[in-house]
């Protein structure tokens, strides 16, 4: 009796380090989707001030393009001045070229304040630039180390399961049947039974004659209140006079 007990208590113990191993990996994947999602939003925010600079850069090229412009109608404009023979003509076109004139100037102030900006724009990317390409490095070696843990508990657990094979085919066929039953429900199946009778599973009672049982025959049995697989503590004390 003692012998199949000792079995399935082994059987236990491989099955509760396999089950807090798996409790314990279980963080790191969460953790590293959690850190690659920190790592998406900061490259967001750089891609969206690095589309702020380019469309600055946009509207300053194209403020240039107009002031070209403006001046080449300028320069057109005075050529054709000269040619004027009437008065009213003359002073017509004058007054255009002084628009345009004004207008040109208002533009190069114009050009001035968008170049201060776009200058301040990039100096914020560059800032941020530095600053995530050092987040992202040590997230990606954050990273590195969670996959090498998730990798290292990973193989811990294929090598219980190894040895849980070889763990449950030391136990009583009927026995295992009904560990594995209650496994699935609840995790330990196998409880002690302490002195005065208490089940270690549920912490109720179990009847005095059953405990009394328990502790003559060293095997297991069946708590009445939680239905783990019960057995008298002393059974698994070592070392044993029996
Ligand atoms: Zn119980």
């Amino acid at each position: 009796m003692r012998e199949k007990l000792k079995a399935l208590a082994e059987l236990q113990k491989v099955d509760m380090e396999a089950a807090a191993l798996r409790k314990a990996a279980d963080v790191h994947p969460r953790q590293i989707a959690e850190l690659e999602r920190e790592l998406g939003a900061a490259r967001s925010a750089i891609e969206a001030e690095r589309a702020r600079v380019a469309d600055i850069e946009r509207q300053k090229l194209q403020l240039e393009q107009n002031i070209t412009d403006e001046k080449d109608k300028v320069k057109k404009w005075e050529a054709r001045l000269a040619e004027q023979r009437s008065t009213r003509e003359y002073s017509a076109l004058a007054r255009e070229i002084d628009i345009a004139k004004k207008a040109n100037l208002t533009m190069a102030d114009e050009l001035v304040e968008i170049t201060k900006t776009l200058g301040t724009a990039r100096e914020a990317v560059k800032g941020k630039e530095t600053e995530f390409s050092a987040r992202q490095q040590s997230l990606a070696g954050r990273m590195t180390e969670l996959r090498a843990k998730l990798a290292e508990a990973e193989s811990q657990v294929k090598q219980l399961e190894g040895q849980r094979a070889g763990a449950s085919a030391k136990v009583d066929a009927t026995l295992l049947r009904r560990y594995e039953t209650i496994r699935k429900k609840k995790l330990p199946a196998l409880v002690g039974v302490g002195a005065g009778g208490q089940c270690h599973g549920c912490n109720m009672n179990v009847p005095p004659q059953l405990y009394n049982q328990l502790r003559t025959s060293l095997g297991t049995d069946v708590c009445p209140s939680c239905n783990r697989i019960i057995y008298a503590v002393e059974a698994l004390a070592e070392p044993t006079s029996k």
